[in-house]
């Protein structure tokens, strides 16, 4: 099976196995694991934060980010195609009564500086004070568009200028400093919280952080306790995660080769809409034009492909390269699309 749907279907590596089995472990809740330590160091470290907070996954890191910096009845500025405001179940609203204001996003993945600067709301008594902005890197829904650190600056001095704060969802920001050749500090040194990834392209099987002040770190701690997210010999997770930052995240390059091969060819094939040149890091989307969704994902589960439909009636399909697709299965893929669209 070819499984395209998504880098979060990653295995753990065999070192990641191993280092699991004999990790050395303590109650993190009473803060004593020393691996969780070790892996919340490195976190902090590598994007240039004071601290860093293991959790279960990035929809929690997110949750409690948004919880930290506001309260009930505070409102964030956030993309209409950011998984905070399409795909975390409508958290922060539901569980920390913040009110969540979306605003289009350019294709790149970024928020037009105008319409943020527009968006904030201070005074007037009809509004919710806005509190908080918060940018996705890469842009899961914007074809896996790295934000370049000009653009976070960008975001930083408007944010600044009106006391905002700024959280960034980098759920992948490991594959954007891949693709922009840049260490991800230069990525984060503009926001005030980040959260990251581990079970993604990097493979491990649990686990995200969220990054920030040392004061920031503390109120995550504790709202992470209180959604249920405090764990006890986590450093058996963690020790998965110290493989994931230490040895996966140079080999991210080939999945965005692997994701550039896929696009330029399946672009040909008639009936694909697709511009290849936005394809930056390890994912790709595309429209077919000549053929219903559901037929397609039918005919390539029989070829043992999956990949994901993620607009039906617009027939708009989502591949993700990862460790497990090889060179050999792209080129795989690219012959049964061309095969599934050109002789239906
Ligand atoms: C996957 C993802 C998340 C959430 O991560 P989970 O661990 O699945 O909860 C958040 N933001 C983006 C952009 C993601 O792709």
């Amino acid at each position: 099976m070819i499984d395209l749907r998504s880098d979060t279907l990653t295995h753990p590596t065999q070192a990641m196995r191993d280092a699991m089995a004999t990790a050395e472990v303590g109650d993190d809740v009473f803060q004593e694991d020393p691996t969780v330590k070790k892996l919340e160091n490195l976190a902090a470290e590598k994007t240039g934060k004071e601290a860093a907070l293991l959790v279960p996954s990035g929809t929690m890191g997110n949750l409690i980010s948004v919880l930290s910096h506001c309260g009930r009845g505070d409102e964030i500025l956030l993309g209409d195609r950011s998984h905070i405001s399409l795909y975390e179940v409508g958290g922060v609203a539901a569980l920390g009564g913040v009110h969540p204001r979306p605003l289009p996003n350019n294709s790149d993945g970024t928020i037009p500086i105008d319409l943020l600067e527009k968006g904030i709301r201070h005074t007037d008594i009809h509004s919710p004070p806005t509190r908080l902005i918060c940018l996705e890197n890469t842009h899961n829904f914007c074809q896996g568009t790295p934000l370049t650190p000009d653009y976070m600056t960008e975001v930083h001095d408007l944010a600044k200028k009106y006391g905002l704060k700024l959280h960034l969802d980098g759920a992948r920001i490991f594959n954007a400093a891949v693709a922009l050749k840049i260490p991800v500090a230069k990525l984060t040194e503009k926001v005030d919280s980040v959260m990251f990834c581990l079970s993604k392209g990097l493979s491990a099987p649990v686990g995200s952080l969220v990054c920030g002040s040392t004061e920031f770190i503390e109120k995550t701690r504790k709202m992470r306790k209180m959604v249920g997210g405090g764990m006890r010999q986590a450093g058996h997770l963690a020790a998965a995660g110290l493989i994931a930052l230490n040895d996966l995240v140079s080999r991210l390059q080939n999945d965005h080769e692997n994701a550039k091969t896929l696009a330029s060819q399946i672009s040909k094939i008639e009936g694909v809409e697709l511009d290849e040149t936005k394809v930056r890091t390890n994912i790709v989307f595309f429209k077919l034009t000549g053929m219903d969704g559901e037929s397609f994902i039918s005919q390539l589960e029989k070829k043992e492909i999956k990949i994901l439909m993620t607009d039906k009636e617009e027939a708009i399909f989502r591949a993700v390269l990862h460790r497990e697709i090889s060179k050999e299965q792209v080129e795989t893929v690219i012959k049964e699309f061309k095969s599934i669209l050109t002789e239906q």
